[in-house]
């Protein structure tokens, strides 16, 4: 049996327009297993959250944590938000200024009362695994946001709850000590595993944190797996351009073969034979490699004609934007640096190129 269980929840706010935030979700979580909830802006994702902390009522559904129903619309069992064993850590790190860091930490624990759990060293435990033991005597406004973050995380993880839940906690940090605390949060659940869920809406902290990741839509789950089904497999065109297959080419029949915009599609000098799997196809900007002519395609590759109309440069890689021959499509292509043997001036503006791809 499921370790967190959560069964046709459905959260409605009113307003104009009245919203349905969580549209008859459903979402089951191992015990010990790391869930990211991975979705754009405004699918429902804090609201999801806020209904498992209990701070905001469902109108439908009902939600099994560990051992206990918190939440049950048809038996209205609505468990208060503070006696529920659930953790949560914010992307505004919500420290209490007047307290120290070793206050802050114990909240959760004096808060219910576990004062066993404060005398056998908990806070310092926790703040030792999160690197936050020099600072417990520190107040919030004396630490940076990458150590507030840290202390975040020991107070939603002190009281061992039986679901941390986690709101895109990592937004607010700066590229490198994103990745940092990232990978720190990853070591620690990996050393002492607890059940979570994590939101984001970033897609390679997902893929990275993830044990499993749900793409969520429109108040619903539109695919879960662990991140490697999901990122070579996206069941729908929104998971795909969710995932980073921004890239978009829609094939139609052309006798019995397949053409895009109006170019038939090339596999060394061969046309494509109809039985190809093709339809709308999706890529990523880095599965498009860059060729001078369509001889020069790989076995298993098919090319387009196309002109160069932007380059950037972007360190590691090129950013090449081609524009289909005879046709207003634009695709964007990520031309490693490396690859290009240093001939960075090889794609230029204006200049004729193929356009080389697989079809999965
Ligand atoms: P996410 O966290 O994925 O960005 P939210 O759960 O915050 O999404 O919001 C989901 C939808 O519910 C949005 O359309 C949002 O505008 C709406 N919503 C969220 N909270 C409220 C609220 N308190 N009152 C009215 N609408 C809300
Ligand atoms: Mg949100």
């Amino acid at each position: 049996m499921a370790y967190v269980s959560i069964e046709g929840l459905t959260k409605n706010f009113k307003g104009n327009p009245p919203t349905t935030a969580v549209d008859d979700l459903h979402l089951e979580i191992e015990e010990g297993e790391f869930l990211v909830l991975l979705g754009p802006s405004g699918c429902g994702k804090t609201t999801t959250l806020r209904c498992l902390a209990g701070l905001e009522r469902p109108a439908e559904g009902r939600i099994v944590a560990g051992s206990s129903t918190v939440y049950d619309s048809a038996r209205r069992v609505d468990v208060a938000p503070d006696k529920r064993s659930i953790g949560m850590v914010f992307q505004s790190y919500a420290l209490w200024p007047h307290m120290t860091v070793r206050k802050n930490i114990r909240y959760p624990l004096a808060a219910r009362h576990l004062r066993d759990k404060i005398k056998d060293g908990s806070v310092e435990r926790i703040a030792e695994a999160v690197h936050c033991g020099g600072l417990l005597d520190r107040y919030p406004a004396q630490l940076s946001g990458g150590q507030q973050q840290r202390v975040a995380l020991a107070r939603g993880l002190v009281s061992e709850p039986d679901l941390v839940l986690f709101d895109e906690p990592l937004s607010n940090l700066d590229a490198r000590l994103r990745q940092q605390v990232r990978a720190e949060l990853h070591e620690l659940h990996r050393t002492r595993p607890f059940t979570a869920v994590f939101v984001t809406h970033d897609q390679s902290e997902a893929l990275s944190l993830g044990q499993r990741m749900a793409i969520m839509r429109t108040g619903t789950i539109e695919q879960i797996g662990n991140p490697r089904e999901v990122f070579e497999h996206p069941v729908s065109d929104y998971v795909a351009e969710f995932i980073g297959m921004s890239e978009r080419l829609e094939l139609t029949r052309n006798g019995d073969g397949w053409s895009c915009d109006g170019q038939a599609l090339e596999a060394n000098g061969n046309h494509v034979p109809i039985s190809a799997p093709a339809g709308v196809v999706r890529l990523r900007p880095d599965d498009l490699r860059l060729v001078e002519d369509l001889s020069l395609l790989r076995d298993n590759e098919l090319g387009l004609e196309a002109t160069v109309m932007d380059v950037s440069y972007g360190g590691r890689h090129l950013d090449v934007s081609v524009q289909l021959t005879g046709s207003d499509t634009r695709v964007n292509a990520q031309v490693s640096t490396k690859s290009s043997g240093g001939q960075l001036d090889r794609w230029a503006t204006g200049e004729r190129t193929v356009i080389a791809f697989e079809l999965r």
